[in-house]
């Protein structure tokens, strides 16, 4: 049940068809984890934490540096040299004080990325890395648990779904396996702030729509941004079945 003030303060998402008192419930019984508390992180459990989702799992062990502060908009100055999970907490709890947020401080190795995708409906890869990227997709298609994968660098950003529960939807491996430019970091390349915040927002969303059951998610589908002449494109993306994550042979 939803008490009379989630009532009030989810009311304008549960005046929405799609949302309604069902999908909030749903989003109450939700457990979402993000791995990365950063530029991607930072919209995606602001967003995910206002908008109600039960428990929030939060997986960064960087801690908040001055250079951050340009685009991970859930941490302060106040909060530099502390903990990016501890930072986020303090500023999660504000927003909301009724969901339940579970931290990971620690580097997550295989056997603990394992159990903390084990532990949560839905993951978002809010990392800045290649090797995490495909650690991530490995224990979710173990898992058999959706991934909103996300990425921005530059005045570029990237977004896709892959969800091992649908036949036909491909896993990150499949598009990225023969290796990218996603081993370019943000430090390395550089970064504007609202292309992350675009891509993080968005992939908020696509976790609130499975989460809640509504709309079309962007399984399948690789949205490509270029910022620079706010353009939007989409490519279809297919299942490999030679790969050696999600294929017939893995
Ligand atoms: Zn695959």
């Amino acid at each position: 049940m939803l008490t009379d003030e989630e009532l009030l303060r989810y009311s304008r998402q549960i005046l929405l068809q799609q949302v309604d008192i069902d999908g909030q419930l749903r989003l109450k019984q939700s457990r979402a984890l993000v791995v990365g508390v950063g530029g991607l992180g930072s919209p995606v459990a602001l967003y995910l934490a206002a908008a109600g989702v039960g428990e929030l799992h939060l997986a960064d062990f960087d801690s908040v540096d001055l250079t951050n502060l340009q685009r991970q908009i859930i941490h302060d100055t106040q909060s530099v040299g502390q903990s990016k999970v501890d930072s986020a907490i303090t500023r999660l709890t504000a927003i909301n004080p009724e969901i339940k947020l579970v931290p990971h401080r620690a580097a997550l190795d295989v056997d603990s990325l394992a159990a903390a995708v084990e532990a949560v409906d839905l993951v978002l890869d809010c990392s800045d890395n290649f090797s995490t990227r495909e650690a991530v997709n490995a224990a979710c298609v173990a898992a058999g648990k959706p991934l909103v994968s996300g990425a921005a660098i530059r005045l570029e950003g990237q977004l896709s779904v892959f969800d091992p529960r649908r036949a036909e939807s491909p896993c990150y491996h499949c598009l990225y396996g023969h290796g990218s430019e996603a081993e370019l970091t943000c430090s390395e390349a550089g970064v504007i702030g609202p292309v992350v915040g675009l891509v993080g927002s968005l992939q908020a969303l696509e976790a609130l729509k499975l989460l809640a059951g509504f709309g079309e998610p962007l399984v399948g589908r690789l949205l490509l941004i270029d910022a620079l002449g706010t353009r939007f494109r989409e490519l279809k993306v297919k299942r490999d079945p030679g790969c050696s994550v999600c294929g017939a042979g893995a």
